[in-house]
């Protein structure tokens, strides 16, 4: 803002004036409403006072004057009216002062109550939101306009102008400073509320920025809190797995141990049984005891053999030498040796079991590919069990052709397994806690091989067995036909 005239720049001077416009509109209105009223009343001293001026006076008031206060009065509802506004004013406060000027001259000496309209209209510039310098030369101009009338008309009565020009003088500084520091208020008031403006949308900017970054770090320590929870839940699942997998390594290493102590419990068995008969050799008394010893002797090396097969083939399954192997051959072939095999069993013989098989597919169709060696092994296992935990009844396997599936069935009329046991059966270690195998003398080992060849074959099995009744192991693999070896 300018330090003398006040004025800003261009456009917040416009700016200025439009405010200020719409500030004052109102105090416009009122203010040409009681000047044209005050205008008025004074006609009342007119008629007291004017005499042969009375018309002259009437006309000036009613036909100029308050006319053209009440038409700035109606323009002002104009939507023009704030271009011209200012020079309206000064036009409209020349004219009324004129009016009142041209009164005063005319007026004999002795009537001065035109003088105080004068006054009153001089200060009633600042009232009517006149700016200061308008109002000013308003002033001016009816002072002058004064003078020259005053002059013509009193005829060198140069008291009465100058004690006029004394009073209307002092009004026209009253009334310019007191325009011109009006003015200066607004002006200041209006800067102080723009820069207060301009203050509280850079305060809203910052803070809108602030909400922005807020928002931002908000949704970023959202993000983090959710990947940390992730994590946290993550490593409480690994923390479960690991603890899990503490319990299952300590659990196979109580296994482990106890799997060696019965293992070299198992061995010790047969041995003695070696050592001791041999010693007692000697000491037969006659030829039959020493038939029984020799069998006692041979039976405890094959169990001892047994055994020692079975600890091998786990290690060599342990240590991963095992590998599988796909042969051509006959299924057919492959059952009859075994029925051959067993009916020669000891087991089979002694016990008088009915051993029988049957065979899902005809000779000719029989030809498959798998490891011939583990599947032959895995059905010695079965068939095996079937005739030692049996005592009396029958043995029979088969298979059939299921699907794409081969499925054996070994079925006995055995001791069977109680429901407890056909859990545990399959799982290396835990049949050596059981207690028919210290009557049969078996190490447990060898269902937990065949459902590890199995497993390395394709195939599963399962068990359905009551105890007393029998039990009947099943199982499958897949097939896989061998159509070039087959006779057709
Ligand atoms: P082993 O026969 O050498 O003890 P296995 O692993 O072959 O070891 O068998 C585990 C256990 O399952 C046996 O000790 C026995 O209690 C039970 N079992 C297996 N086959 C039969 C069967 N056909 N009838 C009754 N019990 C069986």
């Amino acid at each position: 803002m300018n330090n003398i005239t006040h004025s800003y720049s261009k456009d917040i001077e416009k700016e200025f004036k439009k405010d200020f416009f719409e500030k004052s509109i109102k105090t416009i209105r009122y203010s040409f409403l009681i000047l044209a009223f005050m205008y008025s009343m004074f006609a009342y001293l007119d008629v007291l006072l004017a005499g042969s001026l009375l018309k002259q006076f009437l006309y000036i008031r009613f036909l100029v004057v308050v006319p053209l206060l009440l038409t700035t009065f109606l323009l002002s509802f104009g939507k023009y009216f704030r271009f011209f506004w200012q020079e309206l004013l000064l036009f409209t406060n020349i004219i009324g002062g004129a009016g009142i000027v041209i009164m005063i001259v005319q007026l004999p000496a002795e009537s001065f109550y035109s003088n105080g309209l004068m006054l009153i209209f001089l200060a009633g510039s600042i009232f009517i939101k006149l700016r200061s310098f308008y109002s000013t030369l308003a002033a001016i101009v009816n002072i002058i306009l004064y003078n020259i009338l005053a002059i013509y008309y009193f005829n060198n009565n140069i008291d009465t102008v100058v004690l006029n020009d004394f009073f209307f003088v002092s009004a026209i500084f009253i009334s310019a400073f007191a325009s011109y520091y009006t003015e200066v208020s607004d002006r200041e008031n209006f800067d102080l509320l723009r820069q207060l403006g301009q203050k509280n949308s850079e305060i809203q900017e910052i803070n809108s920025s602030l909400e922005l970054t807020v928002e931002k770090r908000t949704s970023s320590l959202y993000i983090r809190n959710e990947e940390l929870k992730e994590e946290i839940s993550q490593r409480k699942i690994v923390e479960i797995e690991l603890e899990a997998a503490k319990e299952k390594a300590e659990h196979a290493d109580k296994l482990k141990s106890a799997f060696l102590a019965n293992m070299s419990h198992e061995i010790r068995t047969p041995m003695n049984g070696i050592i001791g008969f041999a010693n007692l050799l000697h000491e037969a008394e006659n030829e039959e005891e020493l038939d029984e010893f020799i069998k006692i002797i041979v039976n405890s090396g094959e169990h001892l053999l047994n055994l020692i097969d079975e600890i091998m083939d786990l290690s060599k399954i342990e240590a991963g030498i095992i590998k599988v192997k796909v042969d051509h051959f006959s299924l057919n072939e492959l059952t009859k040796d075994i029925y051959d095999m067993f009916v020669m069993n000891k087991n089979v013989i002694d016990k008088d079991i009915a051993l029988s098989y049957e065979n899902g597919l005809e000779d000719n169709e029989s030809f498959i590919s798998t490891d011939r060696m583990r599947l032959k092994q895995i059905l010695v296992n079965l068939v095996n069990n079937a005739c030692k935990y049996t005592e009396v009844g029958s043995v029979k396997f088969c298979y059939k052709s299921i699907n794409s599936q081969l499925e054996f069935t070994i079925e006995d009329t055995g001791i069977g397994i109680s429901d407890e046991q056909q859990e545990l059966i399959f799982d290396r270690f835990m049949q050596v806690s059981m207690s028919n195998n210290k009557v049969h003398g078996s190490a447990g080992l060898g269902l937990s091989i065949t459902k590890i060849y199995l497993k390395m074959i394709g195939g599963n099995i399962k068990v359905n067995s009551k105890l007393g009744k029998g039990s009947k192991f099943i199982f499958n693999i897949p097939i896989k036909y061998d159509k070039q070896n087959s006779i057709s």
